[in-house]
């Protein structure tokens, strides 16, 4: 006897920064009956898979397939493959996630470069050209969407810029992906890379990525070479090996292409749910998924102000799926994230760093960018205000929010 009982989760409405509640369709999807990884149906899922995330990614690139493991996994994947030790990288920071691929970047060898701006606001790209001028990285590595402080770079003029000062252009677009506009080549990105539980309605653990094939080109410089062969390789100027295999992406990409060589054992359960994500989005279509994100943002960005709490950070530059607001002076604020959570059932989200004990992080992503999901939580959010003694407007976030969906049906 194992003394542990079936899996069976509190009900919860999931509107922090995500994990959000996944699509009751990905989940069916998830549960599936598993194939081989030679199967032609596998196969043809695989190629499936990638066919959607062009779409998704709104690119052309051949090499658009699943790394296995979370967001960090297909950041790692990426920066490791790209980054030879002593290579020079250049991290714009502006929250949480850009520290985290300097971190990774670190651990790859790399020499890194970043440059700051407070959080709450987000770089120009005159500040990133001076950077790239002085520094001559070999990868300019760049969040999309930082959710630690709900900003979203803009990353149009970034690519020319690139391609100007001779670097590889990456961007983490996990928690944008879906919920904002992206323009992989469009926008002259060389590596993007993804995750499913935001904007896409799918759990964590498969990371989308897209590669150019001159990112392609540049890291099969240094595939084939055999670990016990590095120094040598090395004395002979070719370039040392990726210093891990699960995330050599040369090797990666042999077993999407049609060599099918083996490397790892493709995650299928998770590759059915990461195919039902995008075929989801792709069906309703991006500009429209963009939209209905743009709209639930925007009337819990209303609700929000209605229940006179003020807003964090430089409002232009705030993703769509996400808003930061202020703890009110007056109110404990994990006593009413509790209270959300165990007398209502919605879990909303804390902050990280210099924005610790200072805001909540409210999303409307995926299958929780919906008017009901935004206005139960905005009523809820209401009560516990109240009772913790913070003065309010009846109804004011609920009429509030009500507003920007009435605007919208007119428009
Ligand atoms: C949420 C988020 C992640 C999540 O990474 P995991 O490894 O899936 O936990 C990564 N990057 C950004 C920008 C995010 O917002």
């Amino acid at each position: 006897m194992s003394n542990f009982g079936q899996i069976n989760p509190p009900p919860r409405l999931l509107m922090g920064p995500g994990p959000i509640n996944a699509d009751p369709r990905v989940l069916r999807a998830m549960s599936a009956q598993l194939i081989g990884q030679y199967d032609p149906a596998m196969t043809s899922y695989m190629n499936e898979t990638m066919a959607l995330y062009r779409e998704v990614f709104c690119t052309a690139n051949q090499w658009t397939l699943l790394i296995d493991g979370t967001s960090r996994a297909g950041i790692e994947a990426l920066l490791f493959s790209a980054l030879c030790p002593g290579d020079k990288v250049l991290i714009p920071v502006f929250g949480r996630f850009g520290l985290l691929l300097s971190e990774i970047a670190q651990r790859a060898g790399a020499e890194v470069h970043t440059i700051e701006v407070p959080w709450g606001e987000v770089f120009k790209p005159e500040q990133i050209e001076e950077a790239l001028q002085r520094v001559r990285p070999k990868v300019l590595a760049v969040v999309q969407g930082d959710t630690s402080t709900t900003m979203l770079q803009p990353l149009e003029e970034l690519g020319a810029l690139c391609r100007k000062y001779d670097a590889l252009f990456y961007t983490d677009v996990t928690a944008s992906i879906g919920g904002n506009f992206l323009k992989t080549d469009e926008w002259g990105l060389d590596a993007v890379s993804a995750g499913l539980q935001k904007c896409l309605a799918g759990p964590s653990g498969s990371s989308p990525i897209t590669v150019s094939d001159r990112y392609v080109e540049v890291v099969r410089r240094r595939r084939h070479v055999e670990a016990g062969l590095v120094t040598s390789a090395h004395q002979a100027g070719i370039e040392p090996a990726i210093r891990s295999n699960y995330f050599d992406i040369p090797m990666i990409l042999d077993y999407w292409g049609e060599e099918r060589l083996n490397h790892h054992t493709e995650a299928t359960s998770m590759l059915y749910c990461a195919r039902e994500c995008a075929r989801l989005l792709v069906d309703e279509g991006m500009d429209n998924a963009i939209a209905r994100h743009q709209l639930h943002g925007d009337a819990m960005l209303a609700g929000v102000q209605g229940l006179n709490l003020r807003p964090f950070g430089d409002l232009k530059h705030k993703m769509n799926n996400v808003v930061g607001v202020y703890i009110p002076e007056a109110v404990q604020g994990d006593a009413v994230r509790s209270s959300l959570l165990n007398d209502f059932g919605i879990e909303i989200g804390t902050s990280f760093g210099p924005l610790h004990g200072k805001i909540w992080r409210i999303g409307t992503m995926g299958y929780n960018a919906r008017k009901d999901a935004v206005l139960t939580t905005l009523a809820a959010l209401e009560q516990v205000l109240r009772l913790a003694g913070h003065q309010c407007d009846a109804s004011g976030g609920v009429a509030a929010a009500m507003a920007v969906y009435k605007a919208a049906a007119e428009a």
